[in-house]
């Protein structure tokens, strides 16, 4: 199947992509093209306009202060793979990056552009989440920053409004004594994930998150898990694990619990080693 006929405009600057997507509420903005590409081809989506940003520099760079790291929503998954950025917590944004698709896909794909799409098995709304990043988005009049918590509030869903653009995503920096683990669980190394498991703890600043993906819609997050895993320094067992995901999202089907739970196990058990 081919797109829908559709006008390809490039603007030069983030504030004039934002003013054409004000003037065409039929526009989307178009990143790496490589969840909205084959949207297009499916005719899942049909916009009369693309917006491509995917050029601009202004979304390429990334900066880091004491207290963040904020990365340009127009930063490929290779760039942070391959350590282009700094990270925030040592190791971790690389090695998600390097669990996604492959590497033709991690050349185009971006940060912004995956967090927008919001696709429940993606890896980084299920990390950003675990690492309480904040999208800073730009629009008309300004714009806002917005925790990752709120951000996507169901699949394929996210609070933004017509006409907002994610501008960077903003991660708090971390204390040496920072652990995390990541465990994607999927058939074929670099697929979608059927289960995905993160935990981040920094004892320096009281911190300590667990959040399942890739469950029904939006990330799951589990201060019960996490402040057990903190007081105790165990994971609790796969009953316990299910139980608590049981509250969670009373919907889980029995499968799909135990595969988070399991998950959840190894993600710990990374992050301790
Ligand atoms: C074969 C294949 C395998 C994949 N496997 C994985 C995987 O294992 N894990 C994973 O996480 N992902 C996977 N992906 C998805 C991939 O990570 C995409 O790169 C990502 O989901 C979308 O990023 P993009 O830059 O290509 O966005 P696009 O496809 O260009 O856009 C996606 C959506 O975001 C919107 N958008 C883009 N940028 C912005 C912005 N700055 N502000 C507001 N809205 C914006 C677009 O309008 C569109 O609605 C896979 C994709 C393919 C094709």
């Amino acid at each position: 199947m081919k797109p829908v006929a559709f006008d390809h405009t490039v603007p030069n600057t983030l504030d004039a992509a934002i003013d054409v997507l004000t003037a065409d509420g039929e526009a989307r903005l178009l990143g790496g093209g490589q969840s909205l590409g084959p949207m297009l081809n499916l005719r899942l989506a049909r916009p009369d306009r693309l917006v491509d940003i995917g050029r601009l520099d202004e979304l390429r760079s990334a900066t880091a202060t004491a207290k963040h790291v904020e990365i340009g929503a127009g930063v490929t998954h290779a760039e942070i793979e391959d350590g282009a950025v700094p990270d925030p917590i040592p190791g971790m944004l690389s090695y998600v990056a390097s669990g996604i698709a492959y590497r033709a896909v991690r050349n185009r794909g971006t940060l912004g552009g995956s967090l927008c799409h919001a696709d429940p098995a993606a890896d980084w709304i299920s990390a950003m989440t675990a690492l309480d990043a904040r999208v800073v988005t730009a629009a008309t009049g300004g714009g806002r920053e917005i925790d990752m918590i709120s951000f996507m509030p169901g699949a394929y869903r996210t609070v933004l409004s017509p006409g907002e653009a994610v501008r960077a995503i903003r991660v708090p920096r971390y204390s040496e004594e920072a652990v995390w683990g990541y465990h994607k669980t999927c058939r074929k190394v670099g697929e979608f994930a059927t289960a995905i498991a993160v935990f981040v703890a920094d004892p320096a600043g009281a911190y300590c998150r667990v959040v399942f993906g890739a469950a029904t819609g939006a990330p799951l997050v589990s201060p019960t898990l996490a402040r057990s895993i903190a007081e105790t320094g165990c994971v609790p067992d796969l009953v316990t694990i299910e139980r608590e995901l049981a509250t969670l999202d009373p919907a889980l089907p029995d499968i799909k619990a135990r595969q988070l739970a399991v998950a959840l196990r190894r993600a710990v058990a990374g992050a301790i080693e």
